[in-house]
């Protein structure tokens, strides 16, 4: 009985890590976040993308999150992110991947570029579960942002009410899309 359960988990494991490797998720998220062994890690990423995975360090920094187009990113993740974790009892890794999924699909009915990827999503919870980040709501259209914790908000735009001349007709696209999903 012992045995098929931990054989269970880990197929389970497994499974996990699958969905995240086919995400594109970064070894470092599938060592923090899957109990399997860094070769079995490097095998299976390997299977799925023909190739290792990039070395180098992840990006660390929370200023990523703020600069116009990954914020509007970074914030219609997180906003369904939130919105499965309350509204289900989904486990960490399993509402990143769902999230992430859900994420892509909007990506693909506006037409737009994948600018957050997977590991970056995985970073920008963690910033928020640690209190460096967290999402704020705009004073014009009331849609919620990621923000530094520690800035002050009482004036906050964000960057879809407040857009930058540059920003051209995939920001509106966006811009209509966030608007529709608050109303
Ligand atoms: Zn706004």
């Amino acid at each position: 009985m012992v045995r098929t359960k931990s054989i269970e988990a880990e197929g389970r494991e497994i499974e996990r890590a699958a969905a995240l490797v086919k995400l594109g998720a970064r070894l470092q998220l599938l060592e923090a976040e899957t109990k399997l062994s860094r070769e079995r890690l490097l095998r299976l990423y390997k299977e799925v993308h023909k190739k290792s995975p990039p070395k180098g360090m992840l990006p660390f920094s929370t200023d990523w999150f703020m600069s116009w187009q990954p914020n509007t990113h970074a914030s219609m993740f997180l906003n369904i992110y939130e919105y499965l974790t309350k509204a289900s009892d989904l486990d960490d890794v399993d509402a990143l991947v769902k999230s992430y999924q859900l994420y892509q699909e909007q990506l693909k009915v506006l037409d737009l570029p994948e600018v957050l990827s997977i590991t970056r999503a995985w970073r920008l919870v963690k910033f928020v579960d640690s209190g460096m980040l967290t999402l704020k709501p705009c004073t014009k259209c009331e849609g919620l942002f990621v923000v530094h914790t520690l800035d002050l908000h009482e004036h906050f735009v964000c960057g879809l009410c407040h857009m930058p001349a540059r920003a051209g007709k995939s920001a509106h696209a966006l811009a209509s899309a966030a608007a529709e999903a608050a109303n």
